[in-house]
């Protein structure tokens, strides 16, 4: 028999090399030195700086379904402090809804209500979005809704390049554990970050476009955000449109509403 410390060494040594493959097949190659206090008061890890697009790969989740893997990704998140966003936030929102759904809706990042609730989608905007998925005969418990980024920025604004690039594997894990049918991208921010484009909202929206880590597999519809929606209402025809080709491409009913 082993000596248990010595088991539990090796235990630790396999958990770390996992991670590091993790990160390494997740494109990240490049570390950012972390001050001991920090390391002391967060992960064992520093943080990891990803070059994009992400590719991805196998990961130590891969083997557990759906519920599992969701609840493996949440805990690798912890109480994350990889980029600037965890200083002003109350609570990380995650992600709600059903872990096999085939619909997921991706936001841009929590708002002041969302921040307060660790909820996605909760405010005006998100109820707007509730309303849209009323419509289309499903409901929030039926499909899967996050954001690219898990924390408020301050005063909302965009996320930067830093934050997407410490958030986004924690998104792309997600949505390895869902595999999802459709994504539906919600404004620009979203639809251009998951597609890697540069082009405008109105240019990108109304089709499919393969998600490039998944590109057999899952299909992006980008859509106005309903944040615009609220400012716009003029556009929602255009989002109805958007949101009837989605019921097509999952064989959903057609649905009355307008
Ligand atoms: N806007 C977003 O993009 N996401 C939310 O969760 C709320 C508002």
């Amino acid at each position: 028999m082993d000596d248990p410390r010595r088991q539990t060494v090796k235990e630790v040594a396999r958990a770390l090399v996992d991670r590091l493959t993790f990160y390494q097949e997740m494109g990240v190659d490049c570390w950012k030195r972390t001050p001991l206090s920090v390391v002391a008061s967060s992960s064992l890890l520093p943080t990891p700086v990803s070059k994009s697009p992400i590719p991805i790969s196998s990961h130590p989740t891969s083997s557990l379904n759906a519920p599992s893997a969701l609840a493996a990704i949440r805990v690798e998140l912890g109480d994350c402090r990889r980029c600037k966003l965890c200083d002003g936030r109350t609570n990380i929102v995650f992600g709600v809804g059903d872990p096999n759904a085939a619909l997921m809706f991706v936001g841009e990042a929590p708002g002041e209500d969302e921040d307060r609730q660790g909820l996605p989608f909760v405010g005006r905007a998100g109820q707007l979005l509730t309303r849209m998925i009323a419509a289309m005969g499903r409901s929030r418990e039926t499909v899967y809704i996050t954001n690219i980024v898990k924390c408020r920025p301050p005063n909302n604004r965009n996320p930067q390049p830093d934050e997407i690039a410490a958030c986004s594997p924690f998104l792309y894990q997600q949505i390895r554990a869902i595999r999802p049918k459709v994504i539906c991208a919600l404004g620009t921010f979203s639809a251009r970050t998951l597609l890697g484009a540069q082009a405008p909202i109105s240019g990108l929206r109304g089709r499919f476009h393969p998600l490039p880590q998944f590109p057999d597999t899952i299909r992006v519809m980008p859509t106005y955000h309903p944040a615009y929606l609220l400012r716009s209402p003029g556009e929602k025809k255009k989002v109805w449109d958007d949101l009837q080709k989605i019921m097509t491409e999952l064989n959903l009913p057609p649905s009355a509403a307008e």
